[in-house]
């Protein structure tokens, strides 16, 4: 008994050698496959991957003269996609009469949107949001970033300190298990290399679906909806919000309020998509 013991322990002890070998092995295969210039995972994900619109091979792909990190669209798609032409606004939709009069008592300063919400966006979102479909989130975070750095090349509107995401409540967080403005907001932040805090607010009052409600609705059913979780540091002047679909500005505009009791003064509102005045009745919760 005491031999075979023995033996067991000597065969333990190789076998722990002999993983600790090829995990060694593995890990120096792995960096010389993921790590080394030609190689690196993102190109290998974009060579494998066929176009979610057209179902070509996608390539290395341009937005606006800047590399996007994505393996979701082929360049082409990417050049069809409906965006807003940011450079007549200024990189501000505010800056637009029809939209600065459909969007009225709101408490922030610069709404940037990539487009208005129709196809692909509409379905998309919809996937991200209702079917998991994680990946997308870092297609969309590679959109805004790079139309974001072109506008911020262009325009005035000062660099930001912080970026947040709208919050979900925790039972709406709990039935779908995750929060889309969330994963694009912290894939943004970090493409832009800035800090993103995803508790400075949370939402504490488990209202109703905002579907189909008038501003004057959606502002009574979000009142008390957030609350300032925590503090913010005295240099944070301007702080980025990000949702996926903007339609009255009201959710946002609570936020920023709160954002601005805290010390903040400049709120800007990144989102996907933007529900233009005349199709406000087709979308968003
Ligand atoms: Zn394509």
């Amino acid at each position: 008994m005491a031999g075979t013991s023995r033996l067991i322990k000597l065969n333990n002890k190789t076998l722990v050698r002999c993983c600790v070998a090829l995990k060694a092995v593995y890990r120096s295969k792995l960096a010389l496959i993921f790590n080394t210039g030609k190689f690196r995972l993102n190109n290998i994900q974009q060579h494998l991957s066929c176009c979610d619109l057209c179902a070509a091979n996608v390539g290395a792909s341009y937005f606006q003269e800047k590399r996007l990190r994505q393996a979701l669209l082929c360049q082409h798609c990417i050049n069809d996609l409906p965006f807003f032409k940011q450079d007549i606004i200024n990189g501000n939709l505010l800056n637009w009469p029809t939209i600065k009069q459909a969007l009225p008592n709101i408490h922030f300063e610069y709404l940037f949107a990539l487009s208005p919400y129709i196809y692909p966006f509409n379905i998309w979102l919809a996937q991200m949001k209702y079917l998991g479909r994680f990946e997308l989130a870092n297609l969309f975070a590679s959109l805004l970033y790079a139309q974001w750095q072109k506008t911020m090349e262009s325009t005035l509107i000062p660099p930001a300190d912080l970026v947040i995401s709208v919050p979900l409540h925790v039972k709406k967080w709990q039935v779908r298990g995750y929060n889309q403005a969330h994963l694009i907001a912290q894939d943004f932040a970090q493409q832009l290399a800035l800090p993103y805090e995803k508790d400075v607010i949370i939402r504490c009052k488990h209202n109703q679906s905002q579907i189909g409600k008038t501003g004057s609705q959606r502002r009574k059913n979000l009142a008390n909806a957030f609350k300032l979780k925590q503090g913010l540091a005295s240099h944070i002047k301007h702080v980025i919000i990000i949702d996926d679909v903007v339609t009255t500005g009201t959710t946002a505009s609570e936020i920023s309020k709160l954002l601005k009791s805290a010390g903040v003064e400049i709120v800007s509102v990144v989102a996907l998509c933007l529900t233009l005045p005349k199709s406000k009745s087709s979308t968003k919760a």
